[in-house]
């Protein structure tokens, strides 16, 4: 479904976005999956997006389907208030659309907590009543979950330690290049380093700083903090970003957008493990050259899907209106993340597949056996 959204600008000006969901299958359940607020998004991009949503959800067995949505404008360029009216908009043109039995929207880039709550609340007040469950990644105060907002990071974590275990390369003398440090990156780098790893280079959108002793990551999340980005840190040398993905560690974490891996860069990666915090950072040239330069390369549908595992989690929980721990929700995305860890190696093994191919058989095999036990209607 594609919207216009026409937004009063606060100077009283009026202008007109176009914004996307695309519901990509419905077999498995309900659909799931982020909306993205980048200048970036087009009707193609959140088809994509919604399609590795589907495989997503199947791989690590939460009974949804997928879906994404966009609307294609900066929202660093636009005011708090102007936010909340194009979110309460664009959610009241596809309201017919959404909702806790048909699609479950959830943060992703450009959106957080608060396009949540603001979404919620204008489905609820379509529907007369407050609900719970037609978002995830809700503040806590308003049925989040807890360790939603550190899941996705979490996740990573757990398949990057998983992924190194399996390589033989010991985390405890092993180094650590994160690209992006916003809501995957920034926690991401924060755990490798309590796992033991020296992340020793963090990238955003403006620039990255480098310390090859490992970066002080309290110090620079401070700076972050203040200044809004992680150029200017004075516990590391500035690099240009570009160059993040190319530098001598054991482990990448890709945590931004799509394509940032290709056929240029692809052969010079010097990473021995690169785990996708990020969805589709590499694209299918650079897959090759890399597969071929033996690097061990962990998929987004598998490495990232801690997000979603917990946003099932959430949903579940507004639904029943009854409230995990942390300690619950941790324990749970766990188990969930290293059985799908297991799995997807096992069948890789198996198949002499490289982990992308064996996480995609298997959740397309899911999707496939879903919709044809469910027959043909009448
Ligand atoms: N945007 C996240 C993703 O790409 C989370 C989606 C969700 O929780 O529904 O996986």
């Amino acid at each position: 479904m594609t919207v216009s959204i026409p937004l009063r600008r606060d100077d009283g000006s009026v202008e007109v976005l176009m914004g996307h969901r695309v519901q990509h299958n419905l077999s498995r359940g309900p659909a799931k999956g982020g909306l993205r607020y980048s200048p970036h998004v087009n009707l193609d991009e959140v088809r994509a997006l919604a399609m590795w949503m589907t495989w997503k959800c199947a791989l690590v067995d939460v009974p949804y389907g997928g879906a994404k949505g966009g609307i294609a404008f900066d929202p660093h360029n636009y005011s708090e208030a102007e936010l909340e009216r194009v979110t309460r908009r664009y959610t009241s043109e596809i309201g017919t659309f959404i909702g806790p039995e048909r699609d479950i929207p959830a943060p992703d880039i450009g959106t957080d907590e608060q396009t949540m709550a603001w979404m919620m609340d204008t489905y609820s007040v379509g529907r007369g009543h407050t609900v719970l469950g037609s978002t995830t990644g809700k503040p806590l105060r308003l049925g989040g979950s807890l360790g939603r907002s550190s899941s996705t990071s979490r996740g990573v974590v757990h398949i990057a330690l998983a992924a190194l275990r399996h390589r033989g390369i010991d985390r405890a003398t092993a180094t650590a290049a994160v690209q992006g440090f916003g809501k995957v990156g920034r926690s991401a780098a924060r755990f490798l380093a309590e796992a033991g790893l020296r992340v020793v280079a963090v990238s955003d959108q403006f620039g990255a700083t480098v310390c090859r002793e490992g970066l002080a990551l309290e110090l620079l999340e401070k700076h972050v903090d203040a200044t809004g980005s992680v150029v200017g840190f004075a516990g590391g040398e500035e690099l240009d970003p570009d160059g993040l993905v190319l530098l001598d560690v054991d482990l990448l974490v890709p945590a931004a957008i799509e394509g940032v891996i290709d056929l240029d860069n692809a052969p010079l990666v010097q990473a021995s493990v690169i785990v996708e915090g990020a969805n589709g950072p590499t694209t299918p040239d650079a897959d090759r050259i890399l597969e071929a330069h033996g690097v061990l390369v962990v998929p987004d549908i598998l490495a990232n899907a801690g997000g979603v595992i917990v946003s099932y989690f959430e949903w579940v929980q507004a639904n029943q209106a009854y409230w995990w721990t942390e300690k619950e929700v941790q324990a749970r995305l766990a188990e969930r993340m290293e059985c799908a860890w297991d799995f997807v190696l096992r069948y890789a093994d198996a198949h002499s597949l490289s982990l992308r191919t064996a996480a995609t058989c298997l959740a397309v095999a899911r999707v496939a056996e879903a919709h044809r036990l469910r027959g043909r209607y009448p």
